[in-house]
């Protein structure tokens, strides 16, 4: 079977418009809604040559009450049944409790964790990133979902812990 990148975070940090990119495709369903992604949805990617799968998870849960919650309850999933787990979070925003609560989750994972700090979409955006470090899941991966800025590296880095 091949490997599984697990895709984990808030609604609306850009997981699926991420997805789409990693899979070169519009599949995953993007929303202004928060909340629009419904359960988990698995993919077959491929980049350079080598196969996996990717899940886009979480979104299920648009009410504020409890989001912290069961977005834990995702990475907590994804940290069972992903061989890697992307970590999407809101450069522009920053880091939020519920952020924090998935970091907290995924800084016990025996597998492989990387930070995306999603969209920057531009260079004047890098300085939002290096509060990041806070999160303590290592060095932020600057990029763009939606403009593609800096993807080709990041699934560099992903298939150098796959
Ligand atoms: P999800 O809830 O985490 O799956 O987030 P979505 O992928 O549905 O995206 C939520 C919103 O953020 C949509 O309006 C996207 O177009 C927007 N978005 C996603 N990635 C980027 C990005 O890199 N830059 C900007 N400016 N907006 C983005
Ligand atoms: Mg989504």
């Amino acid at each position: 079977p091949q490997p599984v990148l697990a895709i984990v975070g808030r609604p609306n940090v850009g997981k699926s418009t991420l997805v789409n990119r990693i899979l070169g495709r519009r599949e995953a369903v993007v929303q202004d809604v928060p909340g629009v992604t419904r359960d988990r949805v698995a993919y077959d990617a491929q980049w350079s040559g080598r196969r996996f799968t990717v899940l886009d998870t979480g979104g299920w849960e648009p009410k504020a009450e409890g989001m912290a919650a069961a977005v834990a309850a995702q990475a907590e999933y994804a940290m069972r049944h992903a061989d890697a787990v992307l970590v999407v979070v809101d450069a522009t925003v920053g880091a939020t409790a519920t952020d924090e609560a998935v970091a907290r989750v995924l800084r016990r994972s025996k597998r492989p964790v990387l930070l995306v700090a999603n969209k920057v979409d531009d260079e004047r955006l890098l300085a939002d990133t290096a509060s990041l470090w806070s999160l303590g899941l290592g060095e932020p991966y600057p990029v763009s979902a939606l403009h593609g800025r800096n993807s080709g590296d990041l699934l560099d880095a992903i298939l150098a812990v796959l």
